[in-house]
């Protein structure tokens, strides 16, 4: 989802310990995905896109935040062997 990885992009420089190769980076947006509300998982694809280009500061703060516990859980355990990194 594109509002997504422009937002993992935004927030990932905040983040230098945080290891950012494609396994890392693609488990950080499935976790952030898989939490959005299902309001916006359980449309197609061009809705979800259209409903999140259009979501309200609220929305984008709750991405963010969802962003931010993607980033510390998968730092804290990186599938691709990379050594775990305590994101704050
Ligand atoms: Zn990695």
């Amino acid at each position: 989802m594109e509002v997504v990885q422009r937002e993992y992009e935004a927030l990932r420089p905040q983040f230098s310990a945080f290891c950012g190769c494609d396994t890392c980076r693609g488990d950080v947006l499935v976790f952030a995905l898989n939490r959005l509300s299902p309001h916006y998982v359980s449309t197609r694809q061009g809705e979800i896109l259209t409903e999140l280009s259009l979501a309200s500061d609220q929305e984008k703060a709750k991405l963010s935040v969802i962003l931010l516990e993607g980033f510390r859980k998968v730092g804290m355990a990186p599938r691709c062997g990379a050594k775990p990194a305590h994101i704050v």
